[in-house]
């Protein structure tokens, strides 16, 4: 009996020797992964602070091109405004007109869009050159006001006719924009409000609309107003596969399309050699238009560079750049 219970307590022993083995080369275990875990959250702290944050704080992309009306007035939240990556700039290679007798000098229309949200600087401008020619955007604080006084001194006004762009509704146009949406008695019928807000326009161009101008039947139905209403239309080009051109060739609807943007980098320089671009791309046309906003940089670098423009071109409202571009299509 005492044999068995000795036998009994060294098989008991044993098995408890084995246990503690078996907790030890777990503990080993464990402790191994922990140390490998600390080593590899290490090197990549280690990693994030020697190889990526240099990176990160390296020069700052250049800014995107933003669409947005100053509000300095602050009686109306801020229009959104859209993006432009790639701002499409054709080749200044091409002669859209004929040769221009050699004593005219060619012709430029510049337009200032997004009119009606800055009475301050939407004023300078106004009070820059008259032949500029401002396109107005529907219900903004200062916009009726401001159509008011174009017109009391002669100058050309034309609606900035918001449109759904790519990034709606992130991106939003403002108010009496026109949606992919709507079924066409609404399109139609705010298309006509927008209109209704002015007196006196003789043109329409595109605020933002980089979706709503690829869709031919929504722009079919804009381009059947503006034909009634005796209206042009100035392809603001804010993409690639904008279809105005052959919407509005349907309705005999006068057209142009936008030769540059100048002010998408709110930059003196790069404005600066937009406007020569604007010049050189008028000695190659005949004509050329161009597009800025109302920047108090754009304002200063195209008052300082209008006498230079003008000793190689006219500058003259877009209804005169329309007309020559039908002139030359008839002859
Ligand atoms: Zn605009």
């Amino acid at each position: 009996m005492a044999k068995k219970i000795k036998v009994k307590f060294k098989g008991q022993k044993e098995k408890k020797l084995k246990k503690q083995n078996l907790t030890r080369q777990l503990l080993k275990i464990a402790s191994s992964v922990t140390l490998l875990i600390l080593l590899v959250a290490g090197a990549g702290v280690l990693g994030y602070i020697f190889i990526l944050k240099p990176l990160k704080s390296g020069p700052e992309p250049k800014p995107a091109t933003i669409e947005r009306p100053a509000d300095k007035t602050k009686t109306h939240s801020k229009p959104d405004y859209e993006i432009f990556q790639n701002p499409i700039e054709e080749p200044l290679a091409l002669t859209k007109l004929k040769p221009i007798p050699i004593d005219l000098l060619p012709i430029i229309a510049i337009i200032i869009d997004d009119i009606g949200y800055d009475r301050h600087l939407d004023y300078q401008f106004i009070n820059l050159d008259k032949n500029l020619t401002f396109s107005l955007l529907p219900f903004g604080p200062v916009s009726r006001e401001f159509s008011k006084l174009a017109r009391a001194k002669g100058c050309e006004t034309m609606l900035h006719l918001p449109m759904e762009p790519v990034e709606y509704p992130k991106i939003n146009p403002g108010p009496g924009t026109l949606l992919s949406s709507m079924q066409p008695d609404s399109l139609i019928a705010q298309l006509q409000a927008n209109l209704d807000q002015f007196q006196g326009l003789k043109g329409v161009n595109n605020h933002m609309g980089s979706h709503l101008s690829t869709l031919p039947e929504q722009m079919r139905q804009i381009f059947s107003v503006l034909k009634k209403q005796n209206l042009f239309y100035i392809d603001s080009r804010t993409t690639a596969q904008t279809v105005a051109k052959a919407s509005a060739g349907l309705f005999d609807v006068p057209f142009a399309e936008r030769d540059i943007f100048i002010d998408h980098f709110q930059d003196p320089s790069f404005i600066k050699s937009q406007l020569k671009k604007l010049v050189k791309c008028a000695q190659l046309q005949g004509y050329a238009i161009g597009i800025a906003h109302p920047h108090p940089v754009t304002y200063k670098q195209i008052k300082s560079y209008l006498p230079r423009l003008k000793e190689k071109a006219d500058l003259v409202p877009a209804s005169q750049v329309i007309r020559a571009i039908m002139d030359a299509d008839a002859n």
